[in-house]
């Protein structure tokens, strides 16, 4: 299996051969196509799979052709557990974004000033990596909307549960489109995780690693 087979469009196949990857990992053999048919997705993974890019090049890959529209809010929202792994994937999402001249990113993490953030979101903000309990202060403050998010991706679903996160994910996702595509990715997808994503996706496909 090949890159080239997996659907993406020529500008990101051209980032991932500019990082050094010839071989898409297991995880992108199967999920890459799949979110690019549109479905959403429940994936079980573990760091180092290559989940990171197994989900952000079909996001990218869906808003690639259309640069947004004036004043519309993110079109790709990630949820991480951690600042360190939003600060990962949104450098992820800079690397195999890197054609896409208007592409915008917003890290929205605990523990960083207010106030910077808030700045940020002031500008055209297409893709935007957060942690719950910052993301949602934001969303309650009314400093982002969550109106146009085209694809809602939760990465370590398992571990955000774990640390409590689990009312301001439902609250975020509640501000985001029915019609939205979610792509879940967790160690395990049993108990409740299972339950929260059975509450936020539709007719998923299952993808276990
Ligand atoms: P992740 O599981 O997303 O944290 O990725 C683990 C590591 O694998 C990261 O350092 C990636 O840069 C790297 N990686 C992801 N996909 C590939 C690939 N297809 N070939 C080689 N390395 C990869």
């Amino acid at each position: 299996m090949t890159f080239e087979n997996l659907g993406l469009a020529a500008d990101l196949l051209k980032a991932v051969e500019q990082t050094g990857y010839t071989t898409p990992t297991p995880v992108q053999v199967q999920a890459i196509p799949a979110a690019i048919a549109g479905h959403d997705l429940l994936v079980s993974s573990h760091t180092g799979s290559g989940k990171t890019a197994a989900f952000t090049l079909p996001a990218l890959n869906r808003i690639i052709d259309r640069r947004p529209t004036q004043g519309s809010g993110p079109r790709i929202l990630v949820l991480t557990p951690t600042r360190e792994l939003a600060q990962q994937v949104e450098k992820a999402v800079q690397t195999y974004g890197k054609a896409l001249r208007w592409l915008n990113t917003a890290c929205l993490v605990g523990g960083a000033p207010m106030f910077a953030q808030i700045k940020q979101l002031q500008r055209q903000c297409d893709v935007v990596v957060a942690t719950p309990g910052r993301l949602l202060d934001h969303l309650n403050r009314r400093k982002i909307k969550l109106s146009d998010v085209e694809v809602l991706i939760l990465d370590e679903a398992d571990r955000m549960l774990d640390m409590g996160f689990a009312e301001d994910i439902d609250a975020i996702v509640a501000a985001t489109p029915a019609k939205r595509q979610t792509l879940l990715f967790s160690a395990t997808l049993d108990g409740v995780v299972g339950s929260m994503a059975n509450r936020m996706t539709r007719n998923p496909q299952r993808i276990e690693i």
